[in-house]
């Protein structure tokens, strides 16, 4: 097992990997920004090193500062949490030429996944059912109205290199789809570097459904069953919940195998997240993979009661997942919601600044996973969220009557969160359903 691991991420996934690192006996070393000196991961590890300025392009994006500090500190390895370089294949590639083991699946795996024409192909590959979408590139606009007339529109557009919904766009019609096509691939072009687009029928009130996967290197693949994360603005999440509610079992069954055959075709270690979107039908249709820890990881620790980030550990050390896929069972319901530093009466605008007081929301059932502190400034720099507030209980009613109950503990005087944002969705009927789709959001609260 790892003497020392480097955790290349700030806020509470840093803090969330050094705990699993205290756990097991592994010395944890940070990094940082020096606008991130006073943040809690620095404290709390054993070693932290400052690796650049401010912006993340001086800091946790700078591959060079991060290699020299796990030189300097001799770790192991590299724990890379998620967003800044977790899906960069470079990176990956960089650590292990280094001498660290990246605690993630192999470069060559992230690379084919991580472009979603490929991601694509390889489920189709795999049996593993998709929209029904173009085959491959689109190039030419006269061949695209003849393929979006065969799928039946509306179509999305989407970037084959994209990421946070960038490059996608939707067309109605055959006048809309040419215009369209070139605001994707320019917008791909310039957030990517790679404007290639593909099409793909534009599915009408989906769900945002997402199987957890873990694989070892000794070819035992699991999944941890699902996760619902079909509460998004702007394709962003904003609460999960595990299990999805109102999926029959034999879907769930479906969905979780053809997860397992994806991974298992992609020849894939580490944790990994199948996305599919489910239509009004409960039928799935793959959209990509996240060959990464994620966000809302923590529901699915919930239910099952496995420890990702260990499990991601052990794997990359070379030891057997701890459990087999019948170990795995589902307990009770979770439920996360996002606690962003952002004033949802202006349209969610972020909203840095010193937290006056605080105080993190306890009790039976709740977890809150959280870098936030009294007299912590949220610096502007970075995502907004400062902390993750999960529920565990018995029955979905009961979850969201903890999580109303929590959310009203959260006291960060001096910046506004989301947190009565939340309280007001858990009570909406279409939420309490559990029927609600990915626009949900946007058709009942923003507007936009
Ligand atoms: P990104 O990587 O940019 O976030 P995804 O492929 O994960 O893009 O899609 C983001 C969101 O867009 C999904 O959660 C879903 O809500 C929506 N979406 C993706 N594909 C489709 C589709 N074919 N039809 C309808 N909505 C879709």
């Amino acid at each position: 097992m790892f003497q020392k691991v480097l955790i290349a991420n700030r806020g509470e996934i840093a803090v969330r990997i050094i705990r699993a690192c205290r756990e097991m006996g592994i010395q944890s070393v940070a990094v940082y920004s020096t606008a991130d000196a006073d943040s809690m991961h620095v404290e709390l590890a054993d070693e932290a090193y400052c690796i650049g300025g401010p912006k993340s392009a001086d800091s946790y994006l700078k591959i060079d500062q991060i290699i020299a500090a796990a030189e300097v500190a001799n770790v192991d390895a590299i724990h890379p949490g998620y967003g800044f370089l977790a899906e960069n294949a470079h990176f990956n590639e960089v650590c292990r030429e280094s001498g660290f083991e990246f605690i993630g699946p192999s470069a060559s795996a992230m690379d084919k996944l991580g472009d979603k024409n490929t991601a694509r192909s390889m489920a189709i590959a795999s049996k593993v059912p998709v929209v029904p979408g173009s085959d491959g590139l689109i190039d030419d606009d006269q061949a695209a109205i003849g393929i979006a007339q065969e799928i039946g529109f509306p179509v999305l557009i989407k970037a084959t290199a994209g990421g946070g919904g960038k490059g996608m766009r939707v067309a109605e019609d055959v006048d809309s789809l040419a215009n369209a096509l070139s605001q994707a691939r320019k917008e791909a072009q310039a957030a990517f570097g790679n404007g290639g687009v593909y099409l793909e029928r534009y599915v009408t009130s989906p769900r945002h459904v997402e199987v957890q996967v873990i694989a070892d290197t000794h070819g035992n693949v699991c999944h941890l069953f699902e996760r619902d994360c079909s509460v998004q603005r702007r394709h962003q999440k904003l609460i999960e919940e595990a299990p999805s509610p109102n999926l029959p079992a034999e879907k769930r069954a479906a969905i979780c195998e053809a997860a397992v055959r994806m991974i298992r075709g992609a020849d894939y270690s580490n944790a990994g997240t199948v996305e599919f979107i489910v239509d009004q039908n409960d039928d799935f249709f793959f959209i990509e993979v996240n060959a990464r820890i994620q966000v809302e990881h923590p529901v699915t620790e919930m239910i099952t009661g496995v420890d990702l980030i260990k499990e991601q550990i052990r794997v990359a050390a070379g030891e057997k997942l701890s459990f087999c896929q019948d170990d795995v069972t589902i307990t009770g319901h979770a439920i996360e919601c996002r606690i962003n530093a952002e004033n949802p009466d202006k349209n969610f605008m972020p909203n840095p600044g010193k937290i006056q007081r605080f105080y993190a929301p306890g009790g039976f059932g709740v977890r809150f996973d959280s870098h936030a502190y009294g007299g912590y400034t949220v610096p502007q720099h970075y995502d907004s969220m400062i902390g993750k507030l999960i529920v565990h209980r018995p029955t979905r009613d009961e979850a969201i009557a903890t999580m109303r109950r929590a959310l009203a503990e959260v006291i960060t005087d001096g910046i506004s969160t989301t947190a009565k944002f939340h309280d007001a969705v858990l009570q909406h009927p279409e939420f309490v359903s559990g029927k609600h789709d990915t626009k949900f959001v946007e058709r009942e609260f923003t507007g936009n």
